[in-house]
């Protein structure tokens, strides 16, 4: 969308990482090679797989060459990205594909290998779930890679150019973002892109402010052009007037100034005034968000999801490989704990031999630990890796997309199982690692009291649970006002989920992005959730609101806004009470 005030042009994309930079624009040629599909004859056929096969090691030779580059640069903690990309040229689905097609359709090897990508692309684009569908990107930017080799073109580095800007781009892949120094990149945007895309992650794990999605911003703006980019709102202005410019860089400073002012309080205990205790943790899915969580000040990781290690990859990750990465989570966030979540992906994409992937509503499918019970070797793999990983460090283990008690005791069941596994291995763990479940399906809601009984700790996921308590599409753009987290119905599920787990005697925690809303802190604190886990930078400022409420004001509060009849007369009261009682807004 695109909007203009005097000569500026104001473009609104996805906001993928917070903080404003004022700078200029460097357009990156990141567009697609183009590729011509041309009939061989049969005696060309080896010399196409040859130059295939020397395009792909020409690839790899790159890769591990900007691999020690990024290692001697930023150190080892971003490599995964990497060696994503490696395995991906490892794959062996990507080789006798593209030489099945060379052989039998007599193609040039570039054609061979587009096709490839196109049925590689034909199952990501097939998968549900927004996060695991961007993984796809991955395999697009290795094939890329692939194909400038063949073709001869090299790849423009976004290190080569000197200056600070702001890189324009039709997509950035988490390797080029890792490239960058610092010093010279101040922030990205890009065509494409979502906020759970690799990019937008690393971006924040960087902490380099980025909008993403804004559709054909490449073909707006010129290399030099004075751009304005403010991640938190999502917003990019070209050519800004001097008003706006004034006003940016006001707020610019501002945005810095209460940053650095966040950040004092990370040492400070996030209690209330009136000595009452909340945890508050991060949320991740990679081993380079911890060094971010313990800078804000975060307490553990309250939502470690181990989705992304099975993703963009035709193999399962086998237990070492699983227990590796866990573990050096768990290492690095020590002596805080790790709450890690079982594999909650949204179909069968990643299980070999399995064909359950044509669901009329996936949403509603296999998935989360549906899919694990029907797969229990793959759900013991990682039972036994996580249990692994607690050897190391504070672990805990939680299910997803709980809906009734059955799938609790199945999951636990198979849990025993693999403990005793690792028993008779004699291979160490913690026998006493507890045991929690997801409350993010309205069945789980209803029937917290008895789940209570089953478990050590409930963790609402409120992304989910608004969307099938509301019957609105979390992902659903058009849908976007009617996703109302302070809707009565989220706001009396909430009450009846921390009542049943503290009358079960079980602590109660929240790590849905409702956690990370400042707002709505005297809400949650009311209704005594006892710890909130949420993205690294909105653990200071939820930590600023907390410290400047009692818990009896917010069990006031939280009484009287569950007799509000709409979300937006809840929204309304709890902005007045924040800006008039704790003198301050996060929006
Ligand atoms: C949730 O549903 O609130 C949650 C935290 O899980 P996810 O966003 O991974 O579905
Ligand atoms: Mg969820």
């Amino acid at each position: 969308m695109v909007s203009e005030k005097s000569n500026s042009k104001i473009f609104h994309g996805i906001g993928a990482s917070p903080g404003i930079v004022i700078g200029e624009a460097r357009v990156a040629d990141r567009s697609r090679v183009v590729v011509v599909e041309a009939s061989i004859a049969p005696e060309e056929i080896p010399a196409e797989v040859a130059r295939f096969h020397t395009a792909l090691r020409k690839a790899k030779e790159d890769l591990h060459a900007l691999k020690e580059q990024i290692a001697a640069t930023r150190g080892n903690e971003h490599l995964y990205v990497i060696d994503t990309h490696l395995m991906i040229l490892d794959d062996s689905m990507l080789t006798s594909e593209t030489i099945g097609f060379i052989e039998q359709e007599r193609i040039n090897a570039e054609g061979a290998l587009k096709r490839t990508l196109r049925k590689f692309k034909e199952f990501f684009e097939g998968i549900e779930d927004e996060y695991l569908r961007e993984r796809g990107s991955d395999v697009e930017t290795v094939v890329e890679r692939v194909l400038r080799n063949m073709l001869g073109k090299r790849q423009e580095l976004l290190t080569d150019r000197d200056g600070r800007f702001v890189i324009v781009a039709h997509d950035l892949s988490p390797a080029d973002i890792l490239q960058v120094d610092k010093d010279k990149v101040i922030g990205f945007v890009t065509d494409l892109g979502g906020k759970t895309s690799h990019t937008a992650i690393v971006s924040r794990s960087l902490e380099i402010p980025a909008v993403v999605g804004l559709e054909r911003i490449t073909s707006e703006v010129s290399d030099g052009d004075p751009i304005i980019v403010d991640g938190a709102k999502g917003l990019v202005i070209i050519d800004p007037d001097e008003e706006t410019f004034r006003d940016y860089l006001r707020q610019k400073q501002y945005f810095e100034y209460r940053e650095r002012e966040l950040l004092k309080l990370k040492d400070l205990p996030a209690e209330t005034v009136d000595g009452h205790r909340i945890l508050l943790k991060g949320n991740a899915e990679f081993v380079e968000e911890v060094p971010s969580i313990r800078k804000h000040g975060g307490e553990g990781i309250g939502l470690y999801r181990t989705e992304m290690l099975f993703i963009g990859r035709t193999t399962i990750p086998d237990e070492e490989e699983q227990y590796r990465a866990y573990a050096e989570v768990v290492r690095q966030m020590a002596p805080y704990p790790v709450t890690i979540r079982t594999l909650d992906v949204g179909g069968d994409k990643f299980v070999e031999n399995l064909n359950l992937d044509d669901e009329l509503n996936p949403a509603l499918g296999l998935r989360a630990i549906r899919l694990s019970l029907r797969c229990p070797e793959l759900f013991k793999t990682q039972l036994r890796a996580i249990l692994r990983a607690s050897a190391h460090g504070k672990v805990k283990v939680f299910f997803p997309m709980i809906s009734g008690v059955g799938e609790i005791r199945a999951a636990k069941a198979l849990l025993e199982e693999a403990k005793q596994e690792l028993r008779n291995a004699s291979v160490p763990f913690d026998e006493g690692i507890e045991i929690g479940i997801m409350i993010e399906t309205p069945s789980a809601v209803l029937i917290a009291d008895l789940l209570a009984r089953e478990v050590d700790f409930f963790s609402v996921g409120t992304n989910d649970l608004i969307q099938y308590s509301l019957a609105i599409d979390r992902t659903n753009e058009h849908l976007s006002e009617l996703y109302e987290p302070l809707h009565p119905a989220v706001l009396r599920s909430l009450k009846y989920v921390a009542e049943a787990a503290h009358a079960a005697g079980i602590p109660v925690c929240m790590c849905g992005e409702m956690a990370g809303e400042p707002n709505y802190l005297p809400i949650l604190l009311g209704l005594g959730f006892d710890e909130l886990s949420m993205n690294a930078v909105s653990i200071p400022k939820v930590k600023k609101i907390l410290r400047r409420c009692s818990r009896g004001d917010a069990a006031g509060l939280a009484a009287q806004v569950l007799s509000f009849p709409t979300a937006s007369e809840v929204e309304s009261y709890l902005q007045t009470q924040i800006t008039t009682r704790l003198s301050e807004s996060f929006d």
